[in-house]
C-alpha cells in the first residue's frame, strides 16, 4: 500500500486494516469453535433433469450454523480457511456429513442412484484424500460412481503434478469430476481434454445473461452456452446450468439442450433433515413425472 498524505487518509487506511484483521480473527474463532462444537453442516441442493425436473443428484454446500448468529454463508469462511489451512479439517467434516446425508436420502423411493457433488478447494487435494474418500464410501456403503468431485479452474490452472496425480487416483476408483463455475475465470475447453472431466457446470452469470440485458448480450450468451453444450456433449460430458431462478430461464436452457439444472426455481439448499421431510411429503420420484413443489 502507498503512503497517504494527510491525516484522514492515514486514518482510513489504518482503520481498514484493523477492521480486516478483526473480521478475520472473528471468522477464525467461528471456525475453531465450529470444529470443536460441531457447528458445520453440509446442506444439500437437488440437481434436477431440467426436462422433467426429476432429481439426478445433490450438491453439498458448507454452512456454519452458529448457535447465536444463525447460518453463515460459506464464502467468507472459505477464504479465511484456505489461508489458514483449516479448510482441510472443515472439508473432511463436510465430506462425512454430505455422504451421510446422501445415505439418508436413500429412504426416499427412487433416490438409490442419486449422486452427490462435493466442492473442493485446491489445497484439499492432499495425498491422504483418496483413502479418506474410500473409507467414507465403505462406511456408508455408497458406490464411488455416485460421488462427483467439483473442482474449479483454479485447481487445474496450477497444473500441479501432485494435484493431478491425486485427481487421477480418485477417478481411477470410480468417482467422477465436475468442472465448476465454467465460464468465469480463464475457462478453456482444453481442460476437458487434459483432465477426466465428466460434468461441466455453467456458471450462474450465464444463466442470468440469457434473458437479461441488451438483446446483443442475450444473443451472444445464448450462442456461447449452446456451443459449450454441443462441444461438451461431443466429449461425453453432462452439462448443468447453475442458478436457475425463473421458468423463462429454464425453458430457454431446455431449448438449448442442457441436461441438468440447479437453482432456487427447483430447490434451495437445505439441511438433509428438512430436505428429507420435504421430499417425503411430496412423494418425489427420481424417474417419476413432474413433481409438485
Ligand atoms: P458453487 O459451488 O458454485 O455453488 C453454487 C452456489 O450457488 C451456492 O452458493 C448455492 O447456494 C448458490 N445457488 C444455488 N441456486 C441458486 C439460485 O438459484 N440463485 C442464486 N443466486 N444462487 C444459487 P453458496 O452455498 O453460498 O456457496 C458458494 C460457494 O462456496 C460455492 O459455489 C463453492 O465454490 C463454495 N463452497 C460451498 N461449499 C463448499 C465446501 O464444502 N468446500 C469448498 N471448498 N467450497 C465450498
Ligand atoms: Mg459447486
Ligand atoms: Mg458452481
Ligand atoms: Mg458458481
Amino acid at each position: 500500500a502507498k503512503k497517504r498524505d494527510g491525516k484522514n487518509g492515514a486514518q482510513v487506511f489504518n482503520n481498514g486494516m484493523l477492521d480486516d484483521a478483526r473480521r478475520r480473527a472473528e471468522i477464525e474463532g467461528y471456525i475453531e469453535n465450529g470444529l470443536n462444537e460441531d457447528w458445520f453442516e453440509a446442506h444439500l441442493q437437488p440437481i434436477v433433469n431440467i426436462e422433467d425436473r426429476s432429481i439426478a443428484g445433490f450438491e453439498a454446500l458448507m454452512r456454519l450454523h452458529h448457535p447465536q448468529k444463525g447460518i453463515l454463508p460459506p464464502k467468507s469462511i472459505i477464504d479465511v480457511a484456505e489461508e489458514t489451512g483449516s479448510i482441510i479439517r472443515i472439508g473432511n467434516r463436510i465430506m462425512e456429513k454430505a455422504i451421510c446425508g446422501l445415505a439418508r436420502m436413500q429412504q426416499i423411493e427412487g433416490m438409490q442412484d442419486a449422486y452427490l457433488a462435493i466442492n473442493f478447494s485446491p489445497i484439499q487435494f492432499e495425498p491422504a484424500l483418496p483413502a479418506r474418500i474410500v473409507s467414507l464410501l465403505d462406511r456408508y456403503n455408497i458406490r464411488p460412481e455416485r460421488i462427483v468431485v467439483e473442482i474449479t479452474e483454479a485447481v487445474l490452472m496450477d497444473d500441479n503434478p501432485e494435484i493431478r496425480t491425486i485427481i487421477n487416483e480418485i477417478c481411477r476408483f470410480g468417482c467422477r469430476i465436475a468442472l465448476d463455475d465454467f465460464g468465469t475465470g480463464y475457462s478453456s475447453l482444453s481442460y476437458i481434454n487434459r483432465f477426466p472431466v465428466d460434468i461441466i457446470k455453467i456458471d450462474q452469470s450465464f444463466t442470468r445473461a440469457i434473458n437479461d440485458g441488451s438483446p446483443d448480450v442475450r444473443r451472444k450468451s445464448r450462442m456461447l452456452i449452446e456451443s459449450i453444450t454441443t462441444l461438451s456433449h461431443k466429449m461425453n460430458c453432462t452439462v448443468i446450468a447453475e442458478g436457475i431462478e425463473t421458468e423463462e430461464e429454464c425453458a430457454t436452457l431446455v431449448s438449448m439442450g442442457l441436461d441438468y439444472g440447479q437453482g432456487f426455481l427447483f430447490h434451495r439448499p437445505q439441511h438433509p433433515d428438512v430436505l428429507l421431510e420435504m421430499l417425503a411429503g411430496t412423494q418425489y420420484h427420481i424417474h417419476g413425472s413432474v413433481a409438485q413443489a
